[in-house]
């Protein structure tokens, strides 16, 4: 293991969320950049956000559940040919199952929220933001005014929504996101919202400042650690139930030590 030549300049909220569950797996991920294969749901959860961030190009009356259907068949005819898609299905017939699977997935964001009711205040926003020494970058899905003119922050999910009392951890990158906007914009926002289009559910987390400084500190002690191992050269496996989609777990140590 050596970061000899790696410099930490920025950290994203997902490799933050990475070293918090397991430095392992954030070592890599973001200092070795070992790459992983693409799985099936990834590449549905890659097209579905191409497609809902596109329905808001179109004119209220046509953010319907067809239009929505168009744009994922047009974004994944877009991306099917890049190389991180590639062999991901055995024929014709997988790739057809694989689509219709993803359109009843996407069938659901109807009913969690009605698109034709609103207008994004921003999408695919790009937060890269120093926050007194500390550099985070991160795109943003969504994010909206609410009636009182108050900001929300969205973020769509194509996994399965997990029980609300465990859907906490999963607030950890928007608490981030909140964080840096109310950096750049002055503003604090009212709540972050995870969207699960496999429920279908949507969870949501009333934020103020004081939340939002807790994670500052928490953001700058998770630096100071990961700045640590990086000195010492330790990023200690941390296993658990992420263990089991784990791409890395056969060079993994933890799982050395357990097959030995
Ligand atoms: S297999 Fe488990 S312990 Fe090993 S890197 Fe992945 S998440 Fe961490």
């Amino acid at each position: 293991m050596t970061t000899e030549k790696v410099r930490l300049e920025n950290l994203s909220p997902s490799r933050a969320g990475d070293f918090k569950t397991c430095p392992q797996l954030f070592y890599f991920r973001a200092i070795e950049r070992l790459p992983e294969p693409t799985s099936v749901h990834q590449a549905r959860g890659t097209t579905a956000h191409l497609a809902l961030q596109r329905l808001f190009d179109h004119p209220l009356p046509e953010r319907t559940p067809d239009r929505l259907f168009d744009l994922f068949r047009e974004a994944w005819t877009e991306i099917r040919g890049d190389d991180e898609f590639g062999g991901l299905f055995a024929d014709v017939d997988e790739e057809r199952a694989w689509g219709v699977q993803s359109l009843e997935l996407l069938a659901n964001y109807f009913s969690i929220e009605d698109p034709a009711s609103f207008d994004p205040e921003d999408r695919e926003l790009d937060m890269t933001e120093d926050l007194d020494g500390i550099v985070i970058r991160g795109i943003l899905d969504r994010i909206d005014r609410d009636d009182d003119g108050r900001l929300v922050i969205t973020d769509y999910k194509t996994g399965k929504a997990p029980p609300e009392r465990y859907a906490l951890p999963a607030f950890f990158a928007l608490k981030i996101y909140a964080l840096l906007i109310r950096k750049r914009t002055g503003e604090t926002p009212k709540e972050v919202r995870l969207l699960y289009l496999n429920g279908p559910t949507s969870f949501r987390l009333p934020i103020d400042d004081q939340q939002l400084d807790a994670m500052d500190v928490q953001l700058r002690a998770l630096w100071a650690a990961i700045e640590r191992a990086m000195a010492t050269e330790r990023f200690p496996a941390r296993p658990g139930r992420l263990c089991d989609w784990c791409s890395f777990q056969p060079i993994c140590p933890a799982w050395a030590e357990v097959a030995s």
